[in-house]
């Protein structure tokens, strides 16, 4: 940790991030050497089209595709790909994009993929010009689906993996690839909270999409990985629609320099640390009335484990979306995973912890429950008033 603490300078509270990789908490604690090589870059000139070919060769080598591109986040990348599924490599219909005439320009996903990750996945297809084409239903999606789904004008298939996405009846990637490649329609993946760098293409993705600052552990970036031709024309949207989400030479740099450190990266360090402080909530919190832990495997099966904390306001005297709140708005604030919480739980994430805050993390959740104990009246805000709460908040910035 820096000695000095910028967020102070800029009046901001110093977050404990317990809810795992958010974009609202500023994504993932960025890795030492990330840090210095975006220092070291961004006094100094480059010549771009060459910082690309060096960033194509090490994706290359880490994914095992062919070729390799970092744009400015996976959304973007998202964009990006299905733009380049349209275009190839045309110059002129990269510079008419969004207008697609002449254009095969529809784009098949399915429902159940029709996602947000705090801005909906289907924009991200149409703001190339492309139409989206839903297969299947939100709870149901098979093969015929997708089968009846592609046509003459089908440019592309669209495969999210996530803990956001429908987690049954959706047709597994390999037979998702399977059919879209019987009509020559090529498969983009979008695996950008994944960790596996090398699966997907295995399982038959043309191009698969990571996000530079979740697990990598990058500064804000997007990482494309796939084809040389179909990357290339990735690449070459940056002359057209991707000008305006262009990277700088230090996202680049300093997304080269997390995917290297990723392959020399201490994994088997970093989960034993994550389970040391799962270990010390559990030790904490057990015996706690009203308060169920478990430690909980992550939902699309990246190594890495949660704590889901139950709350049962009966007997905790508190609902669980009140416990979060009051952690957000303590001091030092902490911020847990709650987006089910309506459900009656959420989850404490180890993985973006700065060494010794899990402590901090009992000491607040431990000063919470017991205010809430000695409290005369159960703590239950009904959860619609947290909705529209939250959403009036939203609303009111700059104030
Ligand atoms: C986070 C996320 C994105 C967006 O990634 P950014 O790099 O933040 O733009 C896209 N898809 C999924 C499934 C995500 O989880």
């Amino acid at each position: 940790m820096p000695t000095k603490d910028i967020r102070a300078d800029l009046g901001l509270r110093p977050v404990i991030n317990v809810s795992g990789t958010m974009t609202s908490l500023g994504a993932s604690i960025v890795v030492p050497e990330a840090v210095e090589a975006v220092s070291a870059i961004l006094t100094e000139f480059v010549e771009m089209g060459d910082l690309h070919r060096r960033a194509s060769q090490v994706i290359a080598e880490l994914t095992g595709a062919e070729a390799g591109f970092v744009t400015a986040s996976c959304s973007a990348a998202i964009s990006l790909a299905v733009a380049a599924s349209m275009t190839s490599s045309d110059l002129a219909a990269i510079e008419r994009l969004p207008d697609t005439t002449g254009l095969k320009n529809e784009v098949v996903i399915q429902s159940g993929h029709m996602i947000s990750y705090g801005a909906p996945v289907e924009q991200a297809i149409r703001l190339t010009g492309a139409k989206v084409v839903p297969v299947g239903q939100a709870t149901s999606a098979s093969a015929y689906h997708l089968r009846g789904a592609i046509n003459e004008r089908t440019a592309a298939a669209v495969y999210v993996v996530s803990h956001h996405v429908v987690d049954y009846a959706q047709i597994p990637l390999k037979i998702f690839a399977e059919i879209a490649h019987e009509r020559g329609v090529p498969v983009i993946v979008d695996a950008a909270s994944e960790y596996d760098l090398a699966g997907f293409l295995a399982d038959g993705a043309d191009l698969v999409l990571y996000s530079g600052h979740k697990f990598l552990g990058g500064p804000t970036s997007g990482i494309v990985a796939g084809s040389k031709a179909f990357v290339r024309g990735v690449y070459l949207q940056n002359r057209g629609i991707g000008r305006g989400m262009k990277v700088g030479k230090e996202g680049i740099v300093g997304a080269l320099a997390a995917l290297s450190a990723w392959k020399s990266r201490d994994h088997e360090g970093i989960r034993a640390r994550e389970r040391r402080a799962l270990d010390c909530w559990v030790e904490a919190l057990a015996g706690k009335p009203g308060v169920i832990a478990e430690i909980v495997p992550d939902p699309t099966n990246n190594p890495l484990d949660r704590l889901k904390l139950r709350v049962d306001p009966a007997e905790a005297r508190i609902s669980a979306w009140d416990l979060a709140d009051r952690l957000a708005a303590g001091d030092p604030p902490v911020i847990v995973r709650d987006h089910e919480v309506e459900h009656g739980y959420f989850y404490l994430d180890p993985c973006n912890l700065h060494p010794g805050e899990e402590h901090k993390v009992v000491a607040r959740l431990t000063e919470e429950l017991e205010k809430a104990r000695m409290s005369n009246e159960v703590i239950i805000t009904p959860f619609t008033e947290r909705l529209l709460r939250q959403e009036a908040a939203i609303l009111k910035w700059p104030d």
